[in-house]
């Protein structure tokens, strides 16, 4: 579902009007989520000057095949906590994001049938040993991507190119069998948060 706003171009100061999606079905919604993976769907494109201005404001990402949902509440100071919206029910995996390049790698994830906890524990494993190789990287972000039918580990260096690791199906399933249990017991109800930080305490009670 969407509603439509009006938007002042900050650049040129024309108004458009822009649509603000509080939900997005994987199935309904393919326009929209082909826009989510782009990374076009929470900017505001300016008719006048082609200026993009981000606009993020809490999104649900529903994907009944995959039984998801990926609640997409932007980084704040925590004042709004409250407007968090109430889980559906049913639904088995429950996740929460604060950024819109999370919410589209969670839907890449989705899409490559993986478990994102596991991908998680795994990018873990893949920068302990790059620190190891090379102990200067700095390691900024990693990212999951599936180019032509290959699953990656992306990894942004600070002052460097990007390195890219394919990622072994053969290790994906080791590393899902290896750490099941903790996975399991690590993963709160409701709304949960599976990033770098809930990763590296599934680590430490290793
Ligand atoms: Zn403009």
């Amino acid at each position: 579902m969407s509603k439509e706003v009006r938007i002042t171009c900050p650049g040129c100061r024309t108004e458009g009007t822009a649509l603000l999606w509080d939900t997005i079905d994987a199935t309904f919604n393919q326009e929209e989520k082909r826009r989510l993976l782009d990374g076009q769907l929470f900017y505001h494109y300016c008719a006048s000057c082609g200026k993009a201005t981000p606009i993020e404001y809490p999104c649900v990402y529903h994907d009944s095949a995959a039984s998801a949902v990926v609640l997409f509440f932007p980084e704040g100071d925590g004042s709004h906590d409250e407007m968090i919206p109430q889980p559906p029910e049913g639904s088995a995996n429950l996740r929460r994001v604060r950024s819109a390049l999370s919410l589209a790698e969670k839907v890449r994830i989705l899409d490559g049938g993986r478990d994102d906890r596991v991908i998680e524990v795994m990018k873990l494993l893949y920068v302990s040993r790059l620190k190891k190789e090379r102990p200067e990287a700095q390691v900024q972000n990693v990212l999951y991507e599936k180019q032509d039918g290959v699953e990656q580990l992306v990894f942004i260096l600070k002052g460097e190119g990007n390195l890219v690791s394919d990622i072994q199906p053969v290790f994906y399933e080791r590393v899902a069998k290896d750490f099941e249990e903790r996975i399991q017991k690590a993963t709160p109800d409701g709304w949960a948060e599976i990033d770098g930080h809930w990763a590296l305490a599934v680590l430490k009670n290793s």
